[in-house]
């Protein structure tokens, strides 16, 4: 069966409001779409640029038969937002990637199972019903371990290192404090990578797809910190990484555009973190560095519209702006002293309030080399780790 094409003009809808909603509603508006933005959150940066807001909770029906009314597509912005509602707009207008996908993906035991039973490296795993359970699943997988909430967990969020048998009572008593009944946990094989990788993966509902470069991701607590492109030294590493991408996504029958995080080790092995069925961080430098963007591929694969050709036109680094950096940057002449360093582009994603690791912004250095953007994020970081420097 040929699939139905979105024309230009009508209405998508996007179910979250963060930023990564907020860069599809833009690259939607820029291909002459409008866009419906559903999240709880009136604040949500999103909203800020929607042509129809719906700040409800996604619990609520009627406004759930308006949204199904009013777009002609559907799309989301992250994970954790509730399948059932998937399921139910599914049956009424196309959701991209399906609720289908959805559910596999966002239950880390469901989406390793389905990793794991199709042949496909992911690191030694088992599941955890009860807390009183856990000292014997940690000897499964052995020490150390990462203990991870098998639903609603990101950016390092409901997780617990277990670094030797004696760590167990003390993880056991905060999961016991923190259970609900029906919860269940990941314990995994805490994993002694050389670097941490990611690569964007965008298939169509013909089953066309297409990959971007390697990505080399750094962390800091679990979050984001700084992305390289391409990858260094990785020609190998980098096909097989787009093989791999390209085979689960395959399997998955997704539509849409998905990330792979990957765990590099010593000898050269890749072993799957997880699949974001959605926009990454780490592909945030494809706004400035790229023929096309993440966001409007999954405005290109959300609308049926052929695939973007992907061409990386710049070696890039993104830093991620987290917490206090927004701050400091705004301070006296921060935000000048960045513009001012070549190559930087700067993206602030506009919420009010700023938390300890709430992801603000965020900055891309361009450079003719992977050296020289390296060097400029380098002065930027060191600007922002001294504050002064950027505020002189
Ligand atoms: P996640 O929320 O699963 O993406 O985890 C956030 C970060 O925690 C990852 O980017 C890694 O830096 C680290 N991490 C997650 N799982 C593992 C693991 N099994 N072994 C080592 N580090 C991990």
């Amino acid at each position: 069966m040929k699939a139905v094409v979105i024309e230009p003009g009508s209405v998508l809808g996007v179910l979250g409001g963060g930023q990564l909603g907020a860069m599809f509603t833009m690259a939607a508006h820029c291909l002459g779409y409008h866009v419906a933005v559903w999240d709880p959150d009136p604040e949500a940066p999103a909203h800020r640029f929607a042509t129809h807001s719906f700040p409800v909770p996604f619990t609520d029906q009627d406004i759930l038969e308006r949204f199904a009314n009013l777009v002609s597509a559907v799309t989301y912005e992250w994970e954790n937002i509730p399948a059932k509602l998937c399921r139910e707009l599914e049956q009424r207008k196309p959701v991209r990637p399906s609720s289908a996908v959805l559910s596999v993906i966002q239950d880390r035991l469901e989406q390793k199972g389905f990793l794991a039973s199709n042949g496909f490296p992911v690191p030694p795993f088992a599941s955890l019903t009860a807390p009183d359970q856990l000292a014997t699943t940690v000897r499964q997988v052995g020490y150390p371990a990462l203990l991870k909430t098998a639903t609603a967990g990101y950016d390092g969020k409901g997780q617990w290192r277990i670094h030797r048998e004696s760590d167990v009572r003390e993880v056991e008593r905060a999961l016991s404090g923190s259970a609900r009944p029906g919860m269940r946990w990941i314990v995994e094989s805490f994993v002694p990578f050389e670097r941490e990788l990611s690569i964007l993966v965008v298939r169509g509902s013909d089953g066309q797809s297409c990959t971007y470069p390697l990505a080399e991701n750094e962390h800091e607590e679990g979050i984001l910190r700084t992305t390289k492109v391409p990858a260094p030294e990785s020609s190998v590493v980098a096909e097989r990484a787009a093989a791999l991408a390209r085979q689960v996504v395959d399997r998955l029958e997704g539509v849409g555009v998905f990330c792979l995080e990957l765990f590099q080790l010593s000898s050269g092995e890749l072993l799957i973190n997880e699949i974001a069925p959605r926009p990454h961080n780490s592909g945030h430098y494809t706004l400035d560095a790229c023929s096309v963007s993440q966001f409007e591929q999954q405005v290109r694969t959300t609308t049926g519209m052929p695939l973007g050709e992907v061409r990386l036109l710049s070696p890039a680094v993104m830093v991620n702006l987290i917490g206090g950096d927004a701050a400091t940057l705004m301070k006296g002449a921060g935000c000048r002293t960045l513009l001012d360093i070549p190559g930087a582009v700067l993206h602030l994603y506009g919420k009010r309030a700023i938390r300890p690791r709430r992801k603000m912004g965020h900055v891309t250095f361009l450079g003719e080399t992977l050296s020289v953007a390296l060097d400029h994020a380098k002065q930027f970081r060191d600007g922002l780790a001294n504050g002064p420097a950027l505020s002189a």
